[in-house]
């Protein structure tokens, strides 16, 4: 038996084509999710113009921010059946390197990261190893759920910097990613204010009701002692990825406040290490996301602690995926544009 679908193939020079392809069967151990959302994720954007094209090659299937409902299960798996609602933590681990014998898999050394590596959900069928898959409340709605990768990511952040109720935290960057740290940051207890300069953000930012500091008119540091008393951010997320984000993170730390590096700065940034000795500041990598923080992603869209309407801006056919992209590409209002790739009830 085959089914044919539709499937946006990215080629390379900012091209995607839509095109009919074969669904692939699941073998044993695998799971089949009919795709239902697929959200447009900052990687994606990275491989549309043509940063990542010695990973992804010009025949590759992308994305990974989705949501779906399971249309079939291939031999030897238990825990997802036919018709459940469904994420995927789109994570591929070796099971025998160092970081895999430790428990670390999300960190494993020959990670495979599916929708780069390997095809993803840009495509009304996508089949991937059961193990990357969880389920979902029935009553959840399938686009609110393709905010659960990122949410995922936010979750690990807040996690490993094992933030309290009540302390002051600094979101530095106020874009899809810096605001779902926000929003799990509060929802974990911290009391948050956003550093952003665009004006667009800090607007949405406050109608999520936080506190914001636009750096390009107040010295971060300067608001965040007032609001603290002197003290600093006990937590800082650097989300931005810039060189002033970079300052402004050992700028804003409390006396042994953490800092959490979220961003993926692709040139080494200067980083004002004295700030390190003298206050005993500590630096926290943090990269992608753990079972647990799946979960507790799941918890918080379920919830409504994620507020999923605002952040989500743009909603596409994937026959549009092109204009799609060249839109989020330019657009300055955008936060999360999701793709809906295909019906799926
Ligand atoms: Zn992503
Ligand atoms: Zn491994």
């Amino acid at each position: 038996m085959s089914d044919t679908i539709q499937a946006a193939f990215y080629h390379g020079d900012r091209t995607f084509a839509v095109k009919d392809t074969q669904a692939q069967q699941p073998d044993a151990g695998e799971v089949a999710i009919r795709i239902a959302y697929c959200g447009i994720c900052g990687t994606d954007m990275h491989v549309f113009h043509g940063n990542m094209d010695a990973r992804v090659g010009f025949n590759r299937i992308i994305g990974h921010e989705m949501s779906g409902v399971v249309s079939a299960v291939g031999a030897d798996v238990d825990h997802v059946t036919v018709g459940q609602k469904a994420v995927v933590r789109p994570l591929a681990h070796c099971g025998d390197c160092p970081a895999c014998d430790a428990g670390h898999m999300h960190i494993c050394h020959n990670l495979k990261f599916l929708g780069l590596d390997t095809d993803g959900a840009m495509q009304e069928i996508w089949t991937v190893p059961a193990y990357t898959v969880h389920t979902l409340p029935d009553d959840m709605r399938l686009d609110h759920a393709a905010l659960i990768e990122p949410v995922a990511v936010a979750c690990h952040d807040v996690r490993m910097a094992e933030l309290q109720p009540g302390e002051d935290v600094l979101v530095i960057g106020g874009g899809p990613i810096g605001m779902l740290c926000a929003m799990a940051a509060r929802e974990a207890g911290g009391k948050v204010t956003i550093s952003e300069v665009n004006q667009a953000r800090l607007a949405i930012a406050e109608k999520l009701g936080f506190e914001t500091i636009n750096p390009k008119e107040t010295d971060p540091a300067a608001a965040i002692n007032e609001k603290t008393g002197g003290k600093g951010a006990d937590v800082v997320f650097e989300v931005s990825g810039t060189q002033p984000g970079v300052d402004t993170m050992t700028a804003c730390a409390a006396s042994r406040g953490r800092i959490v590096m979220v961003a993926i700065h692709a040139v080494k940034p200067q980083i004002d290490m004295f700030q390190f000795f003298w206050r005993e500041l500590k630096l926290i990598g943090a990269r992608v996301y753990e079972p647990a923080d799946y979960e507790k992603a799941i918890a918080l869209v379920a919830s409504g602690a994620v507020d999923a309407d605002t952040v989500i801006t743009d909603v596409s056919p994937l026959a549009d995926i092109q204009s799609a992209f060249e839109a989020l590409d330019q657009s300055p209002t955008a936060l999360k544009s999701l793709i809906k790739v295909g019906e799926t009830l």
